[in-house]
């Protein structure tokens, strides 16, 4: 039997001896893609070549792609756990082809791959093709079933429909028909009652869909038409678990090697037996795939968080943790535990799992602690409602507050509920999502309109690194419409314009003709284009502009930039290598720097990098840039990869000194150019995961005036002081000293007033009285009285800084009576539009509203008489 490692392998050995050069994965997850938070399919890092913005490096090439299907258009989260062949993350094996070969050799291939290397029976083999759309105006994709006919007999090859078979991008992009391969798995005597072809497509487990080759010919326009594409591309993506499956003869993507190790571990710690219980499964399947897909995401660099992609890691997290505290009896963290096995596993195929092992395992735990306290929290909130709710049914909104602040899926409140003998409503529950989508798709809505080509065909160049102005044109402009705002988006033929990307902030700056200006309020990079963006059109959009950066703003951003690199190199000196940056943020007025470490940096820690980039900074080194170094000569000559960052054959290197990095930012010509360097703040942003931030140049010295004024502010209230810090901490001993004397004082004054009080009461037991001194002070001193009297009913206020406040004491023989000061004060504290509470003897309030006290006595008076 074939093991995974040797499946992938085979796959890629294969398509390498077709001429395809075979690609690493490229990160799961996305950064600099506004469209896309996960790669969730392997076309994913080739976008660009398809759009046709990038120049395709080779015809065709083969690769493992890890994708990730939990949010937008690809979405099986739900599905994960319950069927037993969809995962949340999973290897996609593809072959590309950019403009190369087309239907005929991509189905040679796939066939020969299959029945040729693989050896999978063809009988259990069944192909669908494009069956044409009547409202696209499109036709059956008869190229491709006339190229199946030459490998099937004619009856597996079956007909769909445009939801299965005809693949688009997005809403617009490049789109197409495909031809998906599906295998029959089924037992011999089930494959006999019901021909497989009957099952294709139908949601059967054992009747599947492994591989889909998507035939790329058309562009969807914004108005919904299609146009042939000039350069037809190949695009295949096969589901490597899935094959697996197959090869191993298994039934369940669960089955094979890739999954079973995690899943024994589960069963063995959990102490019940795979297979046995259909709910303990489920929940084992849950908590093996969940892990991969976090285990996964955090090397990648993106850490569980309340927003976006941390929102969506953070969500699946909590959903494995909740699956095995239900149903499999964990009640404390135990996901963190089984990252060695999966590193185990995977690690030589993904060294970033290996390398970043104690982080991720860290990172876990943290997470699943704080989700189990959340989880007790919930459970306690459901308890409470449960106890209070008078009906058989918990309301909707309460359901939907539990999933959306405690992450409770809905399944486990109905759980819970049906443990209560009450149902949960549904409809209630799904407005409530329904309204929350509504909310966050509207927030992201953006229209862009198709692109118009002014010079088609131009290449688009970055000349920013060399100069600030240039001469450019336009190549193409869109309108854009955002949630609350319209602008334009122009590329140019060339740009010295800097687009936002590798957390460096996009150039401002300006465009000119004799008839006027416009502002570029900011740059981007989108699908591999340098966009600027403009608030308005210019009326010629053929002239020629004069383009230029704003050139102050540029230099401090590279002074920060630069920063940053010696920074990071400061760092690995300082505290040690296992230092890697896992985000960082730069623009004109500071630098933010996220990176690995497991200790909160010590005051001296700090001082030390400061002083090293400081030094660094004095040296004047001089950048030394490389534009396109082959990959292998920069990693000799020791610039370092960051995970979760996806790199070309040929790289950028920006090399300080000893610093050495790959970086396609801007940056200052000489490291004198910084000026000064100063850390204004380090903290944790979670476990083994520290964050500082830093200002360079001016900002240093606007940091150093501003504290400096402090300081003489300080020193001046202290006039003449010699040693600011000994006047500050005698001052401080003085007031202690003195808020002592005023406490006894205080205390001695309540006493007095005690004792008038219990003078008073000796004549009638009711007292209620303004004071003019807090009440609150002689809440003790009036408690004590209770013992002596116990028919005392006292109700006392005050007004001290304008604040009214309410005291009120009862004594046993009142409160047996039926007298309740908790439900006194909650009257009486509305006429001082405040609110208090307490117990039936004993009660406070405060309020807002002064002139309210009189009528509150006079109130409580009343109450007591009745
Ligand atoms: P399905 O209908 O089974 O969800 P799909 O149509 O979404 O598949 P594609 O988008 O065509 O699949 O992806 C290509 C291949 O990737 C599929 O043929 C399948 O083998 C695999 N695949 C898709 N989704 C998953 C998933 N969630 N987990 C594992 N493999 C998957
Ligand atoms: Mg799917």
């Amino acid at each position: 039997m074939m093991t995974s490692n040797e499946i992938r392998k085979a796959f890629l050995d294969y398509f390498a001896s077709k001429d395809h050069h075979v690609v690493p994965s490229a990160p799961m997850v996305i950064k600099n893609d506004p469209t896309l938070m996960f790669t969730n399919a392997g076309m994913n890092q080739f976008k660009d070549i398809f759009l046709g913005n990038q120049q395709r490096q080779w015809p065709r090439a083969t690769d493992s792609q890890k994708c990730l299907r939990v949010s937008g258009k690809h979405n099986d989260l739900e599905e994960v756990g319950h069927d037993t062949y969809h995962h949340t993350m999973f290897e996609m094996l593809g072959n590309w082809s950019f403009g190369d070969y087309f239907k005929k050799e991509a189905i040679a291939y796939g066939w020969e791959f299959l029945t040729e290397v693989m050896k999978i029976n063809k009988d259990w083999l069944y192909v669908t093709v494009f069956g044409g759309d009547e409202k696209e105006g499109l036709e059956m994709d008869m190229e491709a079933y006339d190229f199946w006919k030459a490998h099937i007999s004619e009856d597996r090859i079956l007909k769909g429909s445009k939801k299965d078979n005809f693949w688009e991008m997005g809403d617009q992009g490049p789109c197409g028909p495909c031809s998906e391969i599906h295998v029959d798995i089924r037992p011999d005597e089930e494959k006999a009652k019901v021909p497989g072809r009957e099952l294709v497509n139908k949601d059967n487990p054992q009747v599947i869909e492994i591989w889909n080759l998507v035939f790329m010919q058309y562009n969807r326009k914004a108005d919904g038409s299609l146009e042939p594409l000039k350069a037809k591309h190949i695009d295949t993506g096969m589901g490597f678990e899935r094959l697996c499956m197959v090869m191993q003869g298994k039934r369940s993507n669960y089955d094979t090697d890739v999954f079973q190790p995690l899943i024994q571990e589960i069963a063995s710690k959990c102490g019940k037996h795979y297979g046995d219980n259909e709910q303990a499964d489920i929940a084992m399947r849950v908590c093996a795939d969940h892990l991969r897909a976090v285990s996964f995401s955090i090397a990648d660099g993106q850490l569980p968080s309340n927003v976006k992609a941390g929102y969506v890691i953070r969500r699946i997290l909590r959903r494995a943790v909740r699956y095995g505290y239900t149903f499999l009896g964990f009640t404390e963290p135990f996901l963190n535990t089984l990252v060695p096995t999966l590193v185990g596993q995977m690690g030589h195929q993904f060294p970033e799992l290996q390398k970043q092992q104690e982080l991720i395992q860290r990172i876990i735990l943290e997470e699943e602690q704080a989700f189990l306290r959340t989880l007790a929290g919930g459970i306690k909130r459901f308890e409470d409602y449960a106890a209070k709710c008078n009906s058989k049914v918990v309301d909707g909104d309460f359901a939907f507050e539990l999933f959306d602040t405690y992450g409770f899926p809905v399944d486990l409140t109905q759980l819970l509920a049906s443990e209560k003998g009450l149902t949960v409503d549904m409809e209630g529950f799904q407005r409530g999502l329904a309204e929350q989508k509504e909310r966050s798709r509207g927030a992201a809505k953006v229209e862009s309109d198709d692109w118009q080509e002014l010079l088609p065909g131009v290449e688009q160049e970055f000349i920013g690194y060399d100069c600030l102005e240039a001469d450019v044109r336009i190549a193409r402009y869109r309108h854009v419409k955002a949630k609350d705002k319209e602008f334009y988006q122009l590329v140019f033929d060339h740009t010295p314009f800097y687009g936002e990307s590798g957390g460096q902030a996009g150039d401002t700056g300006e465009l000119k003709m004799d008839s006027g200006k416009w502002k570029v309020v900011n740059t981007k990079k989108e699908n591999g284009l340098i966009v600027h963006i403009v608030d308005e059109l210019p009326e010629d959009l053929t002239a020629t502009f004069h383009a230029s950066v704003d050139a102050d703003k540029r230099q401090a951003t590279a002074c920060n930039h630069s920063a940053t690199h010696l920074m990071h190199h400061a760092l690995r000196q300082v505290l040690g290598d296992h230092v890697e940056q896992k985000g960082s943020s730069v623009d004109s007025q500071r630098l933010r720097f996220d990176f690995s470490h497991f200790a909160k940096l010590s005051h001296e820690e700090i001082r030390e990098v400061e002083r090293r980039v400081n030094e660094m900074i004095r040296q004047c080194l001089p950048l030394e840039e490389h534009r396109a170094m082959p990959i292998a000569e920069a990693q000799k000559l020791g610039a370092m990869a960051l995970f979760g960052e996806k790199y070309g054959d040929k790289v950028r290197v920006v090399k300080y000194g000893p610093s050495i990095e790959f970086c396609g930012g801007t940056h200052v010509a000489n490291t004198g150019m910084i000026g000064s360097f100063r850390i204004v703040s380090e903290g944790a942003i979670a476990a083994g995961m520290r964050r500082i931030e830093a200002i360079t140049a001016e900002a240093c010295t606007t940091y150093a005036d501003q504290q400096q004024e402090q300081l003489a502010v300080l020193a001046d209230l202290f006039k003449g002081t010699k040693d600011l810090a000994a006047s500050i901490a005698k001052l401080q001993e003085e007031n202690a000293s003195l808020k002592a004397s005023v406490e006894q004082l205080q205390k001695e004054k309540a006493a007095g007033v005690a004792r008038d009080i219990e003078a008073k009461l000796a004549a009638s037991p009711v007292l209620v009285e303004r004071m003019d001194s807090d009440v609150n002070a002689l809440k003790d001193a009036v408690m004590a009285l209770r013992n002596n009297h116990p028919d005392m009913a006292v109700v006392l206020g005050s007004v001290t800084s304008g604040k009214p406040a309410l005291l009120i004491v009862l004594g046993e023989s009142r409160v047996a009576a039926g007298l309740n000061a908790g439900q006194m004060v909650r009257t009486l504290g509305k006429e001082i539009q405040g609110g208090g509470g307490g117990q039936p003897h004993f009660a406070t309030a405060g309020g807002k509203n002064p002139d309210g006290l009189d009528k509150a006595l006079a109130l409580a008076n009343e109450l007591i008489a009745h």
